[in-house]
């Protein structure tokens, strides 16, 4: 941090990206890091380390206190550890294991969905999270990072896109890892997860009143990661 002034401002700023399933976050916060040099934190792929971490254990998703528990020894342990993939994105290695591809099915989806709705494993995780974004010159993606965890961040972007366009664009990413679903059943998994992201207690899913609104139904991946990285640009000078 530097002060000038009365204003203390990081060297670099924190971007967050926040919005529902399915609406590219992934993808455009990727390419958004990418494009700025700066590091990519995906929230999404902690908790759903958690949800994995809990089914191996054979402890169930429900058991807040349980899954708490687990969440606290992870971090502990430092048995849940992210780095820089190759290709842009974060990975995840859970005791050493890589579990990057292991995440990313409809059942840990859910898993994260649920586990994340325990305010203990909440608070483990938030702190690892303000730890890997403090120092800025960092995109951060998830649902609460614009309210709750980095609520001064200096760029705020709410990334969101109709349920449908988002379930065809999950379908066609799942059809095309050789996963069998249907677009039905992924349609049922996106409304399932914005109603318990948004109507949970704790953290829901909301837009900050600070926060830049980019509805990409209509727009390219390259047309919204462009107008972002004006943003960024703009609010660094
Ligand atoms: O973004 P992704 O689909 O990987 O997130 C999986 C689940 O993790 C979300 O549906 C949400 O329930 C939870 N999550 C959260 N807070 C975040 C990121 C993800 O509650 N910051």
């Amino acid at each position: 941090m530097v002060s000038i002034g009365a204003v203390t401002r990081r060297p670099r700023p924190i971007v967050a990206i926040d919005g529902p399933a399915g609406a590219g976050k992934s993808t455009i916060a990727r390419k958004l890091a990418s494009e700025l040099g700066f590091l990519l934190v995906d929230t999404g792929a902690i908790y759903r380390t958690v949800a994995l971490a809990a089914r191996r254990a054979g402890v169930s998703w429900d058991d807040g206190p349980r899954v708490t528990a687990l969440a606290e020894g992870l971090v502990a342990d430092h048995a849940l550890d992210v780095y820089p993939a190759p290709n842009g994105s974060m990975g995840v290695r859970l005791s050493g294991e890589d579990v990057s591809e292991a995440i990313r099915t409809p059942d840990m989806s859910l898993g994260a969905s649920t586990v994340s709705a325990h305010q203990g494993v909440r608070n483990v995780l938030l702190a690892m999270q303000r730890k890997a974004g403090a120092t800025g010159g960092v995109v951060l993606e998830g649902r609460d990072i614009g309210t709750v965890v980095f609520p001064d961040a200096e760029v705020k972007l709410f990334l969101t896109a109709t349920p449908e366009v988002r379930a065809r664009r999950r379908f066609d990413e799942l059809t095309a890892k050789g996963q069998k679903v249907t677009f039905e059943e992924t349609l049922a998994d996106v409304q399932t997860r914005d109603a318990k992201d948004s109507g949970r207690a704790i953290a829901p899913l909301r837009q900050a009143d600070d926060a830049v609104l980019f509805d990409s139904s209509d727009m390219t991946i390259e047309e919204v990661v462009s107008k972002m990285r004006a943003l960024v640009e703009e609010r660094s000078r």
